[in-house]
């Protein structure tokens, strides 16, 4: 094995102003973790965006390898759950932002942060679904553990042409489901129908401050949006309702009354994929393994190499790009 590897590296110094570049990096340099692992393919989500162009305080310590989600294979392992040649998985963990993470030829990891690849995906569909079907899944699965069934009525999905929106429609979908989408983008209807939406709705009529209470519209939703969407979101849902919170793509706040929780006992069920316990993990990608179709995964993703990193970054601040970015991390 060479002893420098490829990697994104983010620096800022008092002399030095923030800067991310693609640099050779000595193996000597990597973290002492028990998992040595050579990085297949990583991912760009919203947040090694933001890491990389400096525009969100992600990063906390420097210098950072950012990419927040790998698979790769061990090539050795200090602890006796991987062995080398395995295939692993990572999502999140603070990797990216704390840890040293994905957008590197190598990366070294702590075995509490992997679990296995799912035997019926390969590396690259793998990260075609990445931490936004991961959290998409796991945001269906509450859905499901609070007893909303396709029999309850329509499921609302925000945010739905973004990575995680999508995987919720098509998973949805998949199981049943008719799906209310919500977007910004109404030319992309025909994307969000072919992924399962049964009817589009625009995000303005969300977006705004609304009443406590609203006509019961929806037996269920998964929100990556938050702030008076998410607040609009509570007011319409069906007695009984439930709406998941992963995100916060309008805004951190929640402007919200007590009123559909109080009055029409309604649910609101926070996701964190970061810290998710490796059973939740497993069972997530388990799920996602026999839902998701390769046909599906082709058409929302795009391949590029670690040299493309920085630039397709700043693509996707502009907000510019549709679907996954996959990062090859060996070509
Ligand atoms: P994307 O950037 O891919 O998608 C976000 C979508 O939100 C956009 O495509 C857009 O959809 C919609 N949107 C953007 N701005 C606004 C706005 N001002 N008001 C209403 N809708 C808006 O992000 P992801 O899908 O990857 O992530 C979505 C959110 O979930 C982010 O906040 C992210 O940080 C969070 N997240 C949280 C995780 C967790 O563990 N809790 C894990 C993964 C993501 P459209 O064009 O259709 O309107």
């Amino acid at each position: 094995m060479e002893n420098s590897f490829k990697a994104i590296v983010i620096n800022k110094s008092d002399n030095t102003p923030y800067c991310a570049k693609l640099d050779t990096v000595s193996l000597n340099s990597l973290p002492d973790n028990d998992v040595k692992i050579k990085v297949l393919y990583s991912t760009l989500n919203y947040k090694d965006g933001l890491a990389i162009t400096g525009k969100g305080p992600v990063v906390r310590s420097f210098p950072m390898v950012p990419g927040i989600d790998l698979v790769g294979e061990v090539t050795s392992s200090a602890n006796a759950e991987f062995k080398a040649g395995d295939t692993v998985v990572l999502n999140g963990f603070g990797v990216g932002e704390k840890h040293w993470g994905g957008l590197a030829e190598q990366a070294s990891l702590s075995a509490d942060w992997l679990i296995p690849m799912p035997n019926e995906l390969t590396a690259k569909q793998t990260m075609q679904i990445g931490t936004a079907g991961y959290t998409a899944m796991l945001s269906v699965i509450a859905l499901e553990k609070q007893g909303i069934t396709p029999e309850s009525g329509d499921i609302l999905v925000t945010g739905a042409n973004g990575g995680v929106g999508s995987f919720a429609i098509y998973l949805l979908n998949k199981l049943g489901f008719n799906v209310v989408a919500v977007t910004g983008r109404p030319e992309q209807s025909d994307y969000l129908t072919k992924l399962g939406a049964k009817q589009i709705l625009h995000r303005d009529e969300f977006s705004n401050p609304g009443k406590p209470l609203a006509k019961e519209r929806f037996a269920a939703a998964i929100d990556s949006v938050g702030s008076h969407t998410l607040a609009n979101i509570c007011a319409s849902l069906k007695y009984g309702g439930v709406v998941t919170a992963c995100g916060l793509a309008q805004g951190m706040d929640l402007p919200a009354s007590v009123a559909p929780f109080i009055l029409r006992g309604v649910s609101l069920i926070g996701i964190d994929s970061v810290m998710r316990p490796k059973a939740d993990r497993i069972e997530a990608w388990d799920r996602l393994s026999k839902l998701v179709s390769v046909d599906y995964l082709d058409t929302i993703s795009n391949e590029i190499n670690l040299t493309e990193v920085l630039s397709s970054a700043d693509e996707l601040m502009a907000g510019n790009i549709r679907g996954r970015v996959v990062v090859n991390c060996q070509s």
